[in-house]
């Protein structure tokens, strides 16, 4: 079957031509490659000529609208601290109230405008989303990599954090469409880290493995179980505010200990102070002793000193560890390998912590700062058709989902979800008796179906009379490994069935997806406002039903003054339909809830009683 050489997102051919992996850190990012030489193809990190492959995560916003990114912004963090963005990462997929407690955290200014729930950076009178700056960082990645490669860079894998939700991943993958990169896969960091070494390439192989991560602030451990090229997250837990500065700050204040008279009010001397903190902290990783200077004095610390002072914070990685064991419902025997990612574990107490808590030799040969990238680059590789022995998973390029009321769009399967893939959720009758129910799948991000594709529809037919609400209809959507949806539908308590099959990405290509995504992006503000219209005429034309229903039934029972009264409440409510004005809908909605409420009520105990009695006779 020639699904290795079939873009499932487009259901285009894939032609051979250069998928890069991006490591988007929240520090430092990263891109590599997977080269061949000789037969072998291997992964490398792109090298600048100046040697270094890692691209500070920051960017510098120029009051002449020039950008920077990486070490050129960096270098502006202390000279230009609020136009200059670091650990935007922190705040991808976030809104206000979720980042509120750190916002002290940022030296530039985080902010809310209300009208869009998510977070915004605030540069002199402009405001950037995180997705805008992490397409910033992006950016310069993919004109650095065009630059060494001497080709055009347009596809890429992206790695992010195992515990990132939907809105995250969309977000990292919205930030890599602005930055003009095809993102075929979102893939997780730790998974990424162990395809880097190689774990889970055989088809018949199940391991569990752990990737242990500590990079400069944040921390965090994951548990993966691979069975057949199928890599499971089975837990994950950590900080994300503990990592190598921590070390860095411990030791400063060991030298300040050494050196009390230094002098903490010179800025220079604070910048001198933690700059030798972390060069001291790297050279104890190859060397038993330091002895330097710091600002011209003296100072002396041996690597036993420096265990003394991260000891507390290395404790805490490893309760974390022991966490994670324990939400995957295993213990640390039954791991097979563990994955050494991020700079600080390179601190010999680290691994010696490490090796000892899960009893085994640590995978930790290739560079943990790249290692990462290294293995989004064979997951590109992959994609690519250049490694045919490795299962294909892909991912649903849009969301699937069904019609519900009011044309609205209820999502079954997001977008980027894997495949193969299952969800299923229950929908209810609307009226009495209703006997059939319709079916309409859509593909396509926006709120309301009629902006959407249609892909099929189906007739569920043969629901047995009850009254509306009665009825258990579950609607379940799988999509196979060949990106197949099939579509099923079934009344539970009657037991009526139908099945569809729907070939989901069928005739989209590359750019109608991408013209669906920037619609989405585009309207994202209109589309709640029409959501929240068809969701208040929604409830409205059903409380006008069941008003209707209610006097049919019992209306003799009702004075001519509740009559009138009942009618001009329903004349308003269907005017304020009519007149597509959603606050005007709710509040004749609720009027005439209140109003009708008493008479209702006396008018249903009334009901009530009769039919006791009638039960009685
Ligand atoms: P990352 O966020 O993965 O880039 O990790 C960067 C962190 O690793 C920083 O705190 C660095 O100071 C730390 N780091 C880099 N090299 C070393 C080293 N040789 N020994 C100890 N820590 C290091």
């Amino acid at each position: 079957m020639a699904k290795v050489a079939i873009n499932l997102a487009t259901g285009s051919l894939q032609e051979k031509e250069i998928i890069v992996g991006i490591d988007l850190g929240t520090t430092n990012s990263l891109v590599a490659i997977v080269r061949e030489d000789e037969g072998r193809r291997y992964p490398v990190a792109l090298r600048e000529t100046d040697g270094y492959t890692l691209v500070p995560s920051v960017v510098n916003f120029g009051k002449q609208g020039e950008v920077h990114v990486g070490n050129e912004a960096r270098a502006r963090l202390l000279t230009d601290p609020e136009r200059t963005i670091y650990s935007v990462k922190r705040l991808m997929g976030k809104s206000y109230g979720d980042v509120q407690q750190d916002a002290g955290r940022f030296a530039y200014q985080v902010i809310d405008d209300d009208t869009e729930t998510l977070v915004k950076v605030a540069i002199g009178n402009k405001f950037y989303s995180p997705i805008e700056l992490s397409a910033q960082i992006l950016q310069e990645l993919k004109s650095r990599a065009e630059h060494l490669l001497k080709t055009p860079v347009t596809k890429a894998v992206i790695t992010v954090p195992a515990y990132f939700n939907d809105t995250q991943r969309q977000a990292t993958r919205d930030a890599g469409k602005l930055a003009g990169l095809d993102v075929l896969r979102i893939v997780n960091e730790p998974t990424a880290a162990a395809l880097a070494y190689g774990l889970g390439m055989k088809q018949d192989e199940e391991r569990i493995i752990a990737v242990y991560d500590l990079g400069g602030g944040t921390f965090d451990v994951s548990i993966l179980r691979i069975a057949g090229g199928i890599f499971e997250v089975l837990a994950t837990h950590g900080d994300t505010y503990l990592g190598g500065d921590d070390f860095d700050r411990v030791l400063g204040e060991e030298l300040l200990r050494q050196q009390p008279s230094l002098d903490m009010k010179q800025a220079a001397v604070v910048q001198a102070l933690r700059l030798t903190a972390e060069a001291v902290k790297k050279a104890l990783s190859d060397n038993a002793v330091y002895e330097g200077e710091v600002a011209g004095r003296p100072i002396r610390v041996t690597r036993e000193q420096f265990d003394a002072l991260i000891q507390p914070f290395v404790a805490r990685t490893l309760d974390s560890c022991r966490s994670a064991l324990k939400d995957a419902g295993i213990q640390a025997k039954d791991v097979n390998a563990v994955v050494m990612v991020g700079g600080s574990t390179r601190v010999p107490l680290v691994k010696d912590s490490v090796r000892a808590l899960f009893g085994r030799e640590l995978f930790d040969a290739l560079n943990p700062d790249e290692v990462v990238a290294l293995g989004a680059a064979v997951q590109a590789d992959i994609l690519a058709g250049n490694n045919k022995d490795m299962l294909l998973l892909d991912v649903t390029p849009l969301s699937l989902g069904i019609e519900t009321m009011g044309g609205l769009m209820d999502v079954l399967i997001p977008r980027n979800s894997k495949i193969p893939s299952k969800a299923g959720r229950q929908y209810t009758t609307q009226k009495d008796g209703q006997s059939a129910m319709a079916i309409s799948v859509f593909q396509g991000e926006r709120d309301l179906v009629a902006d959407n594709r249609k892909l099929a529809s189906f007739n569920l037919k043969g629901i047995p009379a009850m009254p509306a609400g009665l009825a258990k209809v579950e609607v379940v959507f799988l999509i196979d490994a060949d990106g197949i949806l099939k579509v099923s539908a079934k009344e539970l308590r009657s037991g009526v069935a139908q099945t569809i099959d729907v070939q989901p990405q069928y005739g989209l290509t590359d750019a109608q997806v991408e013209q669906m995504l920037l619609d989405s992006m585009l309207h994202a503000k209109d589309d709640i406002a029409r959501r929240a219209l068809v969701e208040a005429r929604t409830e409205a034309e059903q409380m006008l039903e069941v008003t209707q229903r209610f006097l049919n039934k019992h209306g003799a029972m009702m004075s001519e003054e509740e009559r009138v009264l009942t009618h001009a409440h329903e004349t308003a409510v269907r005017a304020a339909i009519a007149a597509e004005d959603k606050d005007a809908i709710h509040a004749a909605t609720e009027a005439m809830n209140v109003a009708t409420k008493p008479f209702a009520e006396r008018l249903m105990d009334a009901a009530l009683k009769a039919a006791m009695k009638g039960m009685q006779v």
